[in-house]
């Protein structure tokens, strides 16, 4: 059960997000902690959480930043990620974003595609600078986890594909604005199958071992984020085993020697710190079910909607035998149901509701839909 007894939270305006920045800090050295075990460099992805205190604590334990957007870069700047401790992922850079990446001179670009490739070249011939780059290479290995955020298959947008790497190494020289520094792998988001990372180390040592064997090494290695969190237990898992998945790139992964290790850790650093606090407008007697109305819709916490996905639900008011409850939000869409079958303590009108796990991808993707207001975030120390 979350614990908010602050009188000055439960006494905010809802719907509000509320974030443990003790949690938050927690989590943060024991990912530091396992990955300086194996000299790991971590940049955190910024779209999960753009929040300027989540940023601070993010930056004090000193990860980078990697981002996907060119306003993402800007905010990493301002909120004092150095530059050559940022990266830049993303299938459809602009020109505007990619030159203020390159006035900025930043760590690394991560190139999608060939065409892009070009793009940055000339782009970087312009301002007569060299572009770093690492290839982002779609490996073909499946995350096991929801369609939507499958980002390794061949049938995904994100990355180059294998098959077109021997034309592309030898096209590449030719790009001379451009500095090869890295190889990039993503393959998804919510990956709690930890033997998928085991995969993609196998895979990854396959693919370095064809650019060795063509004379080409690079500086480092990007593994990407997507490790998991627990949505069912957020208080017996608050801080994700970080031991276990530095662990298996430690066993399977094959740098080169002097070749560094980088990972884009997002969620699991920022999910479990925050949580949707949403109060009860009214009980409707359905058929089979009653639904509990909250005033917290998609539009502050779009996952369930867009997909499908689970988030715990806490009455933190009421403490009555369990019902059976949908709980859903104002917003004129069906989807717009946080659990469907929720057993909760006898909920009445006026209750509050915490919502549990939302501190990645829920703020960062709120929206005005049906002209929401944007709902307040505050911080506390749990
Ligand atoms: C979203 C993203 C991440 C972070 O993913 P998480 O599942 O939040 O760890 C890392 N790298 C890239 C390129 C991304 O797009």
């Amino acid at each position: 059960m979350l614990h908010i007894n602050k009188t000055e939270l439960q006494n905010n305006p809802t719907p509000f997000y509320a974030y443990d920045l003790k949690l938050l800090r927690e989590t943060l050295q024991a990912a530091a902690k396992e990955a300086q075990k194996h000299d790991y460099h971590v940049h955190y992805a910024l779209k999960a959480n753009t929040n300027d205190p989540v940023l601070a604590e993010i930056r004090n334990v000193g990860f980078g930043a990697d981002c996907v957007s060119g306003n993402e870069v800007k905010k990493a700047l301002a909120a004092g990620f150095t530059a050559d401790k940022v990266v830049f992922a993303g299938v459809g850079k602009s020109d505007a974003e990619i030159n203020f990446g390159l006035e900025n001179d930043i760590f690394c670009f991560n190139a999608e595609s060939v065409h892009e490739l070009e793009v940055l070249n000339e782009l970087a011939g312009k301002m007569g600078k060299k572009a770093r780059i690492a290839l982002r290479i779609n490996p073909n290995v499946n995350a096991k986890t929801h369609h939507y955020i499958t980002t390794g298959l061949e049938e995904n947008k994100f990355g180059i594909n294998f098959w077109e790497l021997p034309q592309l190494i030898d096209y590449l020289p030719t790009l001379t604005n451009l500095q090869l520094v890295g190889l990039h792998f993503h393959i998804g988001s919510q990956i709690t199958e930890l033997s998928v990372f085991k995969q993609l180390c196998l895979r990854v040592n396959e693919i370095q071992g064809w650019f060795l064997s063509r004379n080409i090494k690079v500086e480092h290695l990007n593994l990407g984020g997507g490790l998991g969190v627990n949505y069912h237990e957020p208080d017996a898992e608050a801080i994700p085993d970080f031991a276990m998945y530095f662990g298996i790139f430690k066993e399977f992964l094959k740098p080169e020697p002097g070749q560094q290790v980088h990972f884009e850790l997002g969620r699991a650093l920022v999910a479990q710190c925050g949580t949707l606090v949403s109060k009860v407008l009214y009980i409707k007697k359905g058929i089979k079910t009653n639904f509990v109305i909250l005033d917290a819709g998609m539009t502050e916490l779009m996952r369930p909607a867009l997909y499908q996905a689970y988030h715990k639900i806490e009455n933190l008011t009421s403490h009555e035998p369990d019902l059976r409850y949908d709980v859903v939000g104002p917003i004129c869409e069906s989807s717009d149901c946080f659990g469907k079958a929720v057993m909760l303590p006898e909920t009445n009108r006026g209750d509050l509701l915490a919502i549990r796990t939302a501190g990645a991808y829920g703020e960062v993707m709120s929206s005005g839909y049906n002209l929401r207001e944007k709902a307040p975030a505050f911080y506390f120390e749990g």
